[in-house]
């Protein structure tokens, strides 16, 4: 693996696909642990977390369901701190077992808006959140994340579904950015 260029920025190779798929699957056996005897849906946030789970749901190997809802609280490298809902949950999920998926946590503003728009306004029977990154130096809250793929550095990350200002997300490989860039504009 190379590093790469997009747009203003070097990213330097960090996890592999193959390394990312043992990840995936050990969440997705995790998963089915618990819900072995359950059909959950599985709500995907979009955009990023399209590679994660289409794998996700590849390594499942029980009965599931699938929904989606979009939210936004990037801009180019830093969160916001406000989250947006872009898009509607596509699927009545009223006294269903849900798992929320996202690409990953980082502060866990979003996440946790998340977790009470669900609670809240769509009445499941239960939630659980399935990350496949977490960045623990950055994430404060006490809200669990019942399951966590790979705790990394807090560094931003590109590829495997994750973009930088909408570029990169198609890479099959995780990209870390290069040392000492974090904060560079
Ligand atoms: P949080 O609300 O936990 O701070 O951020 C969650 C969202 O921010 C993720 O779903 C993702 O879209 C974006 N995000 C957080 N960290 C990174 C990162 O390192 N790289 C990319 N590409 N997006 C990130």
């Amino acid at each position: 693996m190379n590093s790469i260029k997009v747009h203003d920025k070097t990213f330097v190779p960090y996890l592999k696909d193959e390394e990312l798929q043992e990840v995936v699957k050990k969440v997705a056996l995790d998963i089915y642990e618990d819900y072995k005897d359950e059909v959950p849906v599985f709500v995907g946030v979009l955009n990023g977390v399209i590679m994660f789970f289409a794998d996700l749901l590849r390594h499942y190997p029980g009965e599931c369901e699938l929904a989606f809802l979009q939210v936004s609280s990037y801009s180019g490298t830093e969160s916001t701190g406000i989250v947006y809902k872009k898009m509607d949950l596509t699927k009545e999920v009223k006294d269903r077992h849900i798992i929320l998926v996202e690409d990953i946590v980082d502060t866990g503003n979003t996440i946790e808006s998340l977790f009470e728009y669900f609670k809240n306004t769509q009445r499941p029977k239960s939630v659980k959140v399935a990350s496949l990154l977490l960045k623990p130096e950055v994430y404060k809250k006490d809200f669990k994340i019942d399951y966590v793929g790979k705790e990394i550095p807090n560094k931003f990350v590109l590829g495997y579904g994750l973009d930088y200002d909408e570029l990169g997300r198609n890479l099959r490989d995780l990209y870390q950015l290069e040392e000492g860039k974090i904060n560079e504009k």
